[in-house]
């Protein structure tokens, strides 16, 4: 353990997740504003660029873990004819990410699925792109949702993940450490009342795969040209791949 925290054992994982999303939902959004410092829209909008949705024509993305719905929407204000689906194991998260549709007129474009990533309720062959963001390390067996990834979309498709990954840069290490165990925790404490939801997330940062590793894990679910990009010195990581 890092400062104390316990580890917490992958048996009680989703169920530890689900609480602490139902917990945040309605501060989310402002919460990864505060967290991140603004930073997360640079990440998520370095994702859709490297994506590059087409500006016309027929394209159905998935947007697993999509919570509250950013991706989604940014995708869908990109690709005016786009079709979205917004799939998440909380219910809370998406009645928040349906109320923001509605809000930026998209609702008719955005649809909301309840549903877990390691047990997709989709058809096979049935998306063009497959995006998570900040979703993943989430998920209780990772082998799982990648391979259900693979599943639902079609050849051709596109598989794009955004996560965080722990700093392994020398100096930027410790300030990530403190930033993580001491300054997380108290914006947690501070917002939602509580610091606990928010540990829980900085503890399954430093236990998600190394970014080679993960990148390995895309490949032997089946994906072509694997391949990642770092940004922010390594504090988000993107993965894309292809299913051809
Ligand atoms: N993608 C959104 C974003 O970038 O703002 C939300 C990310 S949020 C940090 C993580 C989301 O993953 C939560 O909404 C949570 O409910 C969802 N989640 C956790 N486990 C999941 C699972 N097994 N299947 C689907 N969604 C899951």
């Amino acid at each position: 353990t890092h400062f104390g925290f316990r580890t917490i054992p992958a048996a009680e994982k989703q169920g530890r997740v689900d609480e602490v999303f139902h917990r945040v939902a309605a501060r989310y959004d402002i919460m990864n504003d505060l967290m991140s410092g603004g930073l997360h829209r640079v990440w998520k909008d370095a994702m859709i660029s490297w994506l590059a949705p087409p500006r016309r024509g027929p394209y159905k993305v998935l947007d697993v873990a999509g919570g509250t719905g950013d991706i989604a929407f940014r995708i869908a204000r990109r690709s005016r004819e786009a079709q979205l689906t917004v799939c998440d194991i909380n219910e809370s998260m998406l009645t928040v990410g349906r109320q923001r549709a509605e809000k930026q007129g998209l609702s008719d474009r955005v649809d909301f699925a309840l549903g877990n990533a390691q047990s997709l309720p989709f058809p096979d062959m049935s998306f063009d792109a497959y995006t998570i963001a900040f979703g993943i390390r989430n998920v209780t067996v990772i082998e799982e949702a990648l391979s259900e990834a693979f599943r639902v979309l079609r050849p051709g498709g596109r598989f794009m993940c955004l996560e965080f990954s722990p700093v392994d840069t020398p100096v930027l290490d410790r300030i990530y450490d403190l930033y993580s165990y001491r300054v997380i925790p108290e914006i947690g404490r501070r917002i939602v009342g509580d610091p606990d939801p928010y540990q829980y997330l900085v503890e399954s940062i430093r236990r998600f795969p190394h970014r080679e590793t993960f990148a390995e894990m895309i490949a032997e679910a089946g994906f072509s040209r694997v391949s990642f990009r770092k940004m922010t010195g390594g504090v988000a990581l993107l993965h894309s791949g292809w299913r051809l």
